[in-house]
């Protein structure tokens, strides 16, 4: 490329690497930035990107290495794709080299040129689909044209706001019409891996000739490949998927969706912790395409902007049909007899009889706990031992069906003990209650009842989830039991009520995000219930409560996101919290809790001194102790983003000369924007 042939090359080496990721190599030939290749450090050979021409470094080449393969089968990635890579690694404190390489799907390194060349061609022969078949669509509703509308005039980004079957689906699927009518691809997000085999049919179904892959964790490494290249390649129209997706290499990208782009689940939470979100609004922006943000609970960042006029919202009021979302009763538990050192019951008998009247008529009931296996602890009567995790600062949760004792933290897994491991004790017995116990209980409340139960201990096995869902919509269930997994995105025809069981606990959780959390939650799991307008008049959302009078029930009772989000950004103002603020929380881990602290203090040490960044002292996470291992974190709270930026650019890179006076650290490693502190 350069007169002298040197190139520098994206490579992966670790995140605090001395020698940084964009290493300089020699090259016979000239070569396109975004090219792949294989070259030499230190002993290995790896693989790298050409990343860009810097015709202002010194004429070297006779002391660089040359480059051991390049792999030009592959076309390059293109300006757009290392532009992104560039602005996530920048904003997320990571190595370029280090992004580049891990968002490429994994099976690309191993193939060597001719191997590539092979797949490259095979798939390059799959031209582009022609288009044109006509399929049934429904007329649109005057909100969707107006939204559609919208969208076509300009790229500033959108907020599709609208509850559950209000028709955003069928905005995206137009939305995603015109970009492919133009000759685009469209990009589209969703939080969940089980969510995506539901919106692949859909966007199957509406686009039967054209080609749509999917890009997510659940694919083989074969498949992954096989997508990512045929995105690449240009030859895939549609690319639907998880986070990762919002990395994919699309040449002719056009539109960016994200659904429920609210959902915690967009952010990456190991190695580069980027939020895919706002990823996906930052490469539609450079783009100069729209994309569109889709939710009923949108996240408060959005809908600040949305205030602020830097989004613009569209509004879904009605739901199609003209069904309305269910009535919210709400039950206090205040008010049921109490009878001394017993458990509240686990239904009120009002909730109860509504289950069981709906169970007479053949619809069915949805009752939402937020805790899985069937206690949270066991305890000795006697001597008060609990079924704390010997490797975490956790109770290990109590699951009858195996009779074990499982640390949800870090895995540990043992029998059950006969008897109390301290005292010899044979009444050691369950406290409180997950879902397991709601379901035996339920079992044994509703004689007759078909009552199922969906969690990630009911869903382990591959196919699990889908036959449980098949079975609760073939009608073969009448009342299911689930974690939040069931709340989200699965259309339930014949569920008329919802219940949250116990939800009051994120009410007044230490995450400031717990309310935001719980309402969107509340209002997605209203959402199942009543999806026809003849169902929706009978439909019901039960919240047992003890603080039925709590501000964000009332919201949630009116269905009103507006007031709901308008009380919970004025408490966020007066505190100083995003998105009035900007965080970043540098965790530490240690073998001891002290050598992490100690860690913090020294890297707050070197920051102390700037304008208008406040450095918290260090504190433990909520589980301090996992798998053996003491952690413990630091938050960093700045007025602006640019600020927060330049300082952790500064900062970061003086804290590896650190490690060497901390023995027995771990690892450390930077949170931007993190989601829970
Ligand atoms: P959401 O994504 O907001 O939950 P959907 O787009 O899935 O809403 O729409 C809910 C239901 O209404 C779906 O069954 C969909 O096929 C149907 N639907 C959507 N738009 C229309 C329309 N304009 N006319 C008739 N039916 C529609
Ligand atoms: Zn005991
Ligand atoms: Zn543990």
């Amino acid at each position: 490329m350069d007169l002298d042939g040197r190139v520098t090359v994206a490579v992966e080496a670790p995140q605090h690497a001395a020698l940084g990721t964009l290493l300089d190599y020699a090259s016979e030939q000239p070569l396109a930035p975004g090219t792949l290749v294989r070259v030499p450090l230190g002993r290995r050979e790896v693989p790298g990107i050409v990343w860009h021409r810097d015709a202002a470094l010194p004429a070297t080449a006779a002391q660089l290495r040359p480059l051991a393969e390049v792999l030009g089968a592959l076309p390059p990635l293109a300006a757009p794709w290392r532009r992104l890579v560039d602005f996530a690694a920048a904003y997320y404190q990571r190595a370029v080299g280090e992004l580049a390489l891990a968002v490429l799907p994994p099976e690309l390194r191993k193939l060597d040129p001719a191997q590539l060349e092979r797949r490259v061609a095979k798939l390059q022969r799959q031209a582009p689909a022609a288009g044109g078949a006509v399929v049934e669509r429904p007329a649109l509703t005057a909100e969707q044209s107006a939204a559609l509308e919208a969208l076509a005039e300009s790229a500033q980004p959108a907020l599709l706001h609208g509850v559950t079957g209000s028709g955003k689906t069928e905005v995206y699927l137009r939305a995603a019409e015109a970009a492919l009518a133009a000759g685009q691809q469209a990009l589209v997000l969703v939080p969940e891996i089980n969510l995506t085999p539901q919106l692949e049919a859909r966007f199957a179904e509406r686009f039967p000739d054209r080609r749509l892959v999917s890009l997510h964790s659940g694919l083989t490494p074969a498949q992954r490949l096989r997508h990512w290249l045929l995105a690449h390649l240009g030859a895939a129209d549609l690319v639907l998927g998880t986070r990762l997706a919002v990395f994919a290499s699309l040449p002719r990208l056009g539109l960016i969706v994200v659904d429920e782009e609210h959902d915690p689940s967009f952010k990456q939470q190991e190695g580069a912790r980027y939020s895919a979100r706002d990823l996906a609004v930052w490469r539609a922006v450079d783009a100069g395409v729209p994309v569109l943000l889709g939710s009923a609970t949108p996240s408060l960042e959005t809908w600040q902007r949305v205030q602020e006029g830097r989004y613009r919202r569209l509004a879904l009021e009605q739901r199609i049909g003209g069904g309305a979302m269910p009535r919210v009763r709400l039950f206090d538990m205040g008010q049921l007899p109490r009878e001394k050192g017993r458990d509240a019951p686990a239904l009120a008998p009002p909730l109860l009889a509504a289950i069981g009247a709906r169970i007479e008529r053949g619809e069915q009931s949805l009752l939402l706990l937020n805790r899985r296996g069937y206690a949270p602890v066991l305890q000795c009567g006697a001597c008060g031992w609990k079924s704390g995790c010997p490797h975490c600062s956790a109770w290990r949760v109590f699951h009858k069906a195996d009779r074990t004792l499982r640390c949800h933290h870090c895995g540990f897994t043992e029998r059950v003990p006969r008897a109390c491991p301290d005292c010899g004790n044979l009444d050691i017995a369950p406290i409180g209650r997950g879902t397991e116990k709601l379901q035996e209980q339920l079992a044994a409340l509703l004689p007759g009842a078909r009552v199922a139960r969906i969690d990630a201990d009911s869903t382990r096995g591959v196919g699990m989830l889908e036959s449980q869902l098949a079975e609760v919509h073939a009608g073969e269930v009448d009342v299911l039991v689930g974690t939040q997994m069931v709340a989200k995105g699965h259309d339930f025809r014949g569920i008329t009520l919802v219940a949250a069981v116990n939800p009051d606990a994120a009410l007044f959780a230490s995450d400031f995000r717990a309310p935001e959390r719980l309402f969107a939650l509340l209002m997605q799991a209203a959402g199942r219930a009543g999806r026809s307008a003849e169902q929706a008049a009978r439909s019901e959302m039960w919240i047992q409560t003890w603080h039925p009078r709590h501000a964000l029930y009332a919201a949630l009772q009116r269905h009103d996101f507006a007031a709901f989000a308008a009380s919970q950004l004025a408490e966020r103002r007066a505190a100083g919290l995003p998105p009035f603020t900007h965080l970043a929380l540098l965790r530490a881990e240690a073998k001891s809790a002290a050598v992490a602290g100690a860690f913090l203090d020294d890297a707050a040490a070197l920051g102390a001194d700037q304008p208008g960044l406040t450095v918290y002292p260090p504190v433990p996470p909520t589980v301090q102790r996992v798998a053996d291992v003491e952690r413990m974190q630091m938050l960093l709270e700045a007025p602006s983003r640019t600020q927060l930026q330049r300082f952790l650019a500064g900062w970061l890179p003086a804290l590896q000369p650190l490690r060497a006076r901390h023995k027995g650290l771990l690892r450390w490693a930077v949170d931007v924007d993190p989601l829970a502190i």
